[in-house]
């Protein structure tokens, strides 16, 4: 196996988070995941936090660190939608949804990169979405936070990229999650249309993504942009 890690994906107690913690641990790695309420999957810590709040972030970071050794694998996955059309759209609504997605991952990969860099290692994966570079009716605000990534990551790269850390993003498209199932059949039969590969992704597919791009065998990939889309955002 390959050497274990410590991870830290934060909204790991439900959706994509959860299944890329379980991921992580099916891959034999030391795996905490942060949550505002609930809990990871078996074989994980959960830590109390909000990628809102810069305390909140540190001090969960203490904790892991503290009963598993310093991070090492950073996936910054929480993440909300305000979905409304521009006219609509206040600036609180636009505020709230890049301060977490955005804002949120900065804090985290902040917070990430000072035991990264005593290391010499680190592995950051933000998790991203199709609608970032594709563009979204009534999601200004989740599309302008998830392209701030990309950036993100890429600076990340060339800031960091000489002492053994990646900063990469994975975009993924339409997921099978409750929010996905709860579509109306015709609605949901209207997107697969869209999506080449004609279907919808499991979290899982999505999970074996970023562990791959976390993994040692990816040390040369960084400040990319990996769909996981089953071919909607092609091109972009
Ligand atoms: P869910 O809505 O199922 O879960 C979101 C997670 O983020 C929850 O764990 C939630 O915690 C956490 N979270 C939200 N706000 C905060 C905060 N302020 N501080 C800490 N945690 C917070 O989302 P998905 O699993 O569907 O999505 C996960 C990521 O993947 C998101 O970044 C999303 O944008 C992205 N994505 C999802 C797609 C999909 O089809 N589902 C498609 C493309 C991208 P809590 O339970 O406490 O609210």
């Amino acid at each position: 196996m390959a050497t274990a890690r410590t991870v830290l994906i934060s909204g790991g107690n439900r959706g994509i988070g959860y299944a890329i913690a379980e991921e992580f641990i099916a891959q034999g790695h030391r795996v905490a995941v942060t949550a505002r309420s609930g809990e990871g999957p078996a074989g994980s810590m959960t830590v109390r936090a909000d990628v809102t709040d810069q305390a909140s972030v540190d001090a969960a970071f203490a904790e892991v660190e503290a009963e598993l050794g310093a991070v090492e694998v950073v996936v910054a996955n929480a993440g909300i939608t305000k979905d409304t059309l521009l006219m609509r759209m206040t600036a609180d609504d636009f505020d709230d949804v890049v301060d977490t997605n955005l804002g949120g991952s900065f804090r985290l990969v902040k917070r990430a990169s000072k035991g990264m860099l005593k290391a010499k290692y680190g592995r950051i994966v933000l998790i991203s979405s199709v609608v970032g570079l594709y563009g979204s009716a009534g999601q200004v605000n989740y599309a302008a936070s998830k392209s701030g990534l990309v950036g993100m990551a890429r600076s990340i790269t060339r800031e960091l990229g000489g002492r053994g850390i990646t900063a990469n993003v994975v975009a993924p498209g339409f997921i099978e999650t409750d929010m996905t199932a709860e579509l109306p059949e015709a609605t949901q039969a209207d997107y697969k249309k869209s999506i080449p590969a004609g279907r919808f992704a499991t979290a899982n597919e999505v999970a074996k993504v970023v562990a791959w791009i976390a993994s040692d065998d990816a040390a040369y990939i960084s400040g990319a942009v990996i769909p996981v889309d089953g071919g909607l955002g092609m091109g972009h």
